[in-house]
């Protein structure tokens, strides 16, 4: 998780590092801090916890003068938010010091060697193990030049490590470089005219470069004013091609929104534009980035992700089995990484993560390759992790998310998910042609359909508002519906911290029904469906026992009439393709609620995004 930053030039690095923690600050905000080397050639650390605005307070007025250091925004795994825990963090010495996401797996036994060796360590940290054991490499090092010195031990430093990594190292003994290296966490090189950045993400180095190198899994790099030299994990040198960037960093902005969620909510009908681009024209699929799948194999798809991801997952799984006619789970990435599953030539698996570094889907797609599984990834980020391992992968093109929450990216995710389902059908010849056609023409038009929605916003927007006071709110929902209730339950929960539960519509007498009484809150998501009626059923079983009723339902639908205190009405599609409608009113339903609670809807306390531990 976290957000690094380095920087090594000729302007002034404080308030450089200090913009970039600013754009980084989604990944993480228990602490933050930087380092500097001065002119005088001394190394200055700050760090406070909290927010930004924390170190911030403690650089006014006396910031340290420098052209080269590090930065970091924290989310923490080892040690609690604070002061100490903070990073950088330095050796012995004080001369070498680490910023760093990820998690040294065997920070203890590695901890315990080096305090026998006689290092002494100052924080809780994971972290503090790298800056150590660079410390001692460095003792034993014999290349020539400080560069070398300092690049070659850290990568000695590295391979004692076990687990994930992004890490920037400074050291006084090679005060013009910044070595960054990492294993299954970004690090992204940006090449300026005034110097050479190294960040976590592409928005922290916009406002200075478009011209980016993205480091590859394993690498090294050491970074000058000049440029940089790129090794492997075998110290073999490498070069890696440089990019030209086209998004800009306005789209990374709020563009007068109050809140990211609500911008990118409201950008929803775009993104979706974008990832049906180029797949869908008049009427004819295009994923010739699936030309590698082997259709006639496939007897099995595990569809797999987590959070937001997982229950685009579920929905898949409920359109993927009716089209396909084939076995179709949807597995949490967390637990199926650690079940036993029987992964073979005949699986399909396709893994949905936003970031491409999520490290529990990372895992379990790795465990599906293993057992010989074909692997499809859905992804927002290209040259991610996961877009490495796939043997096929699908760019949603939803564009940055900075909110922590995902919106647009979960409705990308999805209509990204239905055209591979779509392309399965035609290509293995499962799907027939008139539910095809019908899938297909209601897929284009997905995107207005969206775009209505949000127009009529402002009805759930004062529902929102109303359940601001609630305790709790049950959501439910039935067929691909259930789904949509998990992921409406999801975003009330995330956003404005009230206690939110979806449930399958037909489990509730199976337990739930016990939460029931006069007044309690329930939303339904009752959209035109075959099983419809089986759903008001249900509803009418709560309502018997004075439970409030919101329901969501398809415009001209008058059988909700009798069965809902609220009604939301949202454009009318196929049963398959409404999450992706539904999920706007409950989107904008819990951000409501969030402000009128005075959350902090773009950072909910204890989230952050891309999600690189596990
Ligand atoms: N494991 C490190 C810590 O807890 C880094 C966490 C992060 O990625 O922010 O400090």
């Amino acid at each position: 998780m976290c957000g690094i930053v380095g920087y090594v030039g000729t302007k002034s690095v404080v308030p450089v590092l200090l913009d970039g923690l600013e754009r980084l600050e989604y990944r993480g905000y228990d602490s933050a801090g930087i380092a500097v080397i001065g002119e005088t050639g001394e190394l200055s650390v700050r760090k406070a916890a909290g927010r930004l605005s924390g170190l911030v307070a403690v650089l006014k007025g006396r910031a340290p003068e420098g052209h080269v250091g590090i930065g970091h925004t924290r989310w923490a795994t080892h040690g609690r938010p604070s002061d100490e825990n903070a990073h950088p963090h330095t050796d012995c010495s004080g001369s070498i010091c680490v910023v760093h996401n990820g998690i040294v797996e065997n920070h203890a036994e590695l901890r315990r060697e080096l305090e026998a060796e006689g290092h002494h360590f100052d924080s809780e940290t994971d972290t503090e193990v790298i800056a150590h054991l660079i410390e001692s490499e460095l003792r034993t090092d014999r290349s020539i030049s400080p560069e070398d010195r300092l690049l070659n031990s850290s990568r000695r430093a590295l391979a004692r490590v076990h687990g994930l990594y992004a890490v920037v190292v400074l050291s006084l003994g090679a005060p013009d470089v910044i070595v960054g290296a990492r294993r299954r966490a970004p690090l992204i090189v940006g090449l300026g005219s005034d110097g050479t950045y190294l960040a976590s993400d592409i928005p922290a180095l916009l406002g200075n470069t478009r011209r980016v190198i993205r480091l590859e899994e394993e690498d090294l790099v050491a970074a000058t004013t000049h440029g940089v030299r790129i090794m492997d994990q075998f110290g073999e040198v490498q070069n890696r091609p440089i990019e030209e960037i086209e998004w800009d960093l306005s789209s990374a902005e709020k563009e007068g929104y109050p809140h990211f969620f609500l911008k990118e909510v409201n950008e929803q009908p775009a993104a979706l534009e974008r990832t049906l681009a180029g797949h869908l024209n008049d009427g004819k699929l295009n994923l010739p980035e699936l030309g590698g799948i082997d259709v006639g194999r496939v007897r099995r798809i595990v569809l797999t992700g987590c959070g937001s991801a997982y229950h685009t997952c579920l929905m898949a799984q409920y359109a993927l089995e009716d089209w396909l006619g084939i076995p179709v789970d949807a597995a949490i990435a967390s637990e199926l990484r650690y079940r036993h599953p029987t992964f073979d030539e005949s699986v399909l698996c396709i893994a949905v993560s936003q970031s491409g570094e999520t490290a529990d889907t990372l895992a379990a797609f790795e465990l599906a390759g293993a057992g010989g599984a074909q692997r499809i990834a859905i992804t927002n980020t290209v040259g991610s992790a996961i877009t490495t391992m796939a043997d096929a992968v699908v760019l949603q093109q939803s564009g940055p998310e900075v909110c922590v929450v995902a919106s647009k990216t979960f409705t990308g995710q999805i209509a990204a998910l239905f055209l591979i389902g779509l392309w399965l059908g035609e290509a293995s010849g499962k799907l027939a042609s008139s539910v095809r056609d019908e899938v297909v023409s209601h897929l284009a038009e997905i995107p207005e359909l969206v775009r209505r929605a949000l127009n009529a916003a402002d009805h759930a927007a004062r529902i929102g508002e109303g359940c601001a006071h609630l305790d709790r709110l049950l959501f439910l929902g039935r067929g691909i519906g259930y789904p949509t209730a998990l992921e409406g339950a999801l975003k009330l929960k995330e956003i404005s911290y009230i206690q939110a539960e979806g449930y399958a519509a037909g489990e509730l007498k199976h337990g739930p029904l016990a939460l029931v009484e006069e007044g309690t809150t329930i939303l339904v998501v009752a959209t035109d469906s075959p099983i419809l009626e089986k759903l008001l059923s249900n509803v009418e079983v709560v309502r018997a026992r004075g439970g409030h009723i919101i329901a969501i339902a398809s415009e001209g639908d008058d059988r909700i009439l009798e069965h809902a205190d609220e009604i939301i009405w949202v454009p009318r599609t196929i049963e398959a393709l409404s999450p992706i409608v539904n999920v706007v009113p409950m989107q904008i339903l819990s951000y409501h609620a969030a402000v009128a609670r005075g959350c902090d809807v773009d950072k909910p306390r204890n989230l952050a995004k891309s999600v690189t531990v596990e």
